[in-house]
């Protein structure tokens, strides 16, 4: 079983794919830690992509999306993988499609966390006092959720036409989210 989770900045995409990574035994690949990680190691992609991820600017689909495959046909992780933060554009969205195609796989759940902006404001402030992220300041909040509604939003109407896809309420508390997420997994 593949799992996208999808949804602005702040929606609790991470949070939800910790337990489904638990729940499924499954793994989490989020495109935002592997950058951050390129970051921290101080690789020549993590010097290329700094200034943009600190500014809340996307990464370029040519290195998300080459740093994706090697997760994605990592042998180590198959057939469960939670995905959260990835897709964002039309163009990663194809091409996942098409990885998974050829590795006969598929994107079987898709859930959308939709919340409104000034929830999101409210849990990103709290989030960057407990894990001290560097983009988690007010004014680059706000440029990654225009940049989402911009960029993502296609990427929304890309999917909400599967059968497979879910809207859920992510103002709900975490758990509440958890035991919707729950209700399609255990059917
Ligand atoms: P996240 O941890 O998912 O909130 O992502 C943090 C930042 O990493 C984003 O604001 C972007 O700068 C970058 N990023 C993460 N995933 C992607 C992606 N799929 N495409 C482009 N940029 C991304």
């Amino acid at each position: 079983m593949n799992i996208i989770l999808f949804g602005p900045p702040g929606a609790g995409k991470g949070t939800q794919a910790k337990h489904l990574v638990k729940k499924l035994n499954g793994f989490q690949i989020s495109t935002g830690d592997i950058l951050r990680e390129e970051i921290k190691k101080d690789t020549e992609i993590g010097k290329k992509i700094i200034n943009n991820m600190n500014e809340g600017k996307f990464v370029s689909d040519e290195i998300v999306n080459t740093l994706l495959k090697f997760h994605v046909f990592d042998p180590k992780k198959r057939e469960k993988l939670i995905f959260d933060g990835y897709p964002r554009s039309i163009n990663q969205a194809k091409y996942l499609d098409t990885l998974l195609k050829n590795s006969n796989q598929k994107i079987d759940l898709i859930f959308f966390l939709n919340v409104n902006k000034e929830t999101i404001i409210k849990r990103i402030e709290k989030r960057k006092i407990m894990e001290e992220r560097s983009d988690d300041d007010l004014d680059t909040i706000l440029k990654r959720y225009d940049k989402y509604i911009d960029t993502t939003k296609p990427v929304l109407d890309y999917y909400s036409k599967n059968s497979n896809f879910n809207e859920i309420d992510g103002s709900m508390e975490i758990a509440q989210i958890t035991s919707k997420i729950d209700d399609f997994i255990n059917v």
